[in-house]
């Protein structure tokens, strides 16, 4: 049976004209955003505030997880000049920290790692002085397209971890929690001065002791920073939410984290990988 959703998650943020705005700006430059296919419960807040994550790539993603949103199916083309669209949303959002995300491209060679490349690219030519997060997927373990990422020197490189590996198969069959921990190792490897970021959905049916071995093996790749958030269900067809976790216990995983060591740890019901990146990332320069 469904449980009701606790007080605490209920939502009280009021749209403004500025989301209008934003809502116009990114129809008219055709640019998607994960805000909007992945159903973020934050999106009303964030477009408010005029910031969005931008989802690259195309709407259609590869792969199946079964708490993500997304559209799943044909990929589309990759699009030549989507590096410039997105520089150019950059600029007249006047945004100073941008976040970039994309659909999971198992059909391309690279995995898209060529157009996170570009586009990161494309927005600092056009934005001197703004600072760039990329939230990539895992490229199937290939460190040569990770090289590609890193060899345009993004900020901060965020890959979702996303649950406790005894939960992937039920909730994201076609990822390995191994290699996603390597991806986030090989970072601190290839490129140590770029910070590097992780997040968890939790209320999927983990543990405390799941979710704090995750935060260790997490430190133990170098994670410098990390989110934890309340899963939501998108419909009644996605991964059931099995539990509401209390603000009291995400204060205690926030805890856990610092204690282990994270440079920087966001929990909360409506924290997400990308939920005011841009606070975070003022946060781990101190
Ligand atoms: Fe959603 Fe990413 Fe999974 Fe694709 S790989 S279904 S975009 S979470
Ligand atoms: Fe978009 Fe991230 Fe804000 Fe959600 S939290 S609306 S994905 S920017």
């Amino acid at each position: 049976m469904e449980q009701r959703k606790p007080e605490w998650l209920k939502i009280k943020v009021q749209a403004n004209e500025e989301k209008a705005d934003v809502e116009h700006l990114l129809d008219e430059l055709a640019l998607p955003t994960v805000c909007k296919e992945a159903r973020c419960p934050n999106l009303m807040e964030c477009y408010s505030r005029r910031t969005a994550t931008f989802l690259i790539l195309g709407r259609n993603c590869t792969r199946h997880c079964r708490f993500c949103n997304v559209q799943k199916g044909q990929p589309e083309p990759v699009a030549s000049d989507e590096p410039a669209r997105v520089a150019q949303a950059v600029a007249r959002l006047q945004l100073n920290h941008v976040v970039v995300t994309s659909v999971t491209r198992d059909d391309l060679p690279d995995g898209g790692a060529g157009q996170f490349a570009a586009v990161v690219t494309a927005i600092r030519r056009l934005n001197p002085g703004v600072t760039v997060e990329v939230l990539i997927p895992d490229f199937r373990g290939d460190p040569l397209a990770l090289q590609k990422v890193l060899a345009v020197k993004p900020d901060v490189l965020n890959h979702n971890i996303e649950t406790v590996p005894r939960l992937y198969p039920a909730v994201r069959p076609e990822a390995d929690y191994r290699r996603s921990l390597t991806l986030l190792a090989r970072v601190k490897e290839f490129a140590p001065r770029i910070l590097t970021k992780s997040g968890v959905m939790v209320g999927l049916g983990e543990t405390e002791d799941e979710l704090t071995a995750v935060m260790k093996d997490l430190r133990a790749a170098g994670c410098d920073a990390l989110t934890i958030g309340q899963y939501l269900a998108p419909s009644r067809a996605h991964h059931r939410v099995v539990a509401y976790i209390t603000p009291a216990q995400f204060a205690r995983y926030e805890r856990i984290g610092r204690e282990l060591g994270f440079r920087h740890v966001a929990a909360g019901p409506f924290v997400r990988s990308s939920y005011r990146a841009a606070e975070a990332f003022t946060a781990y320069e101190v």
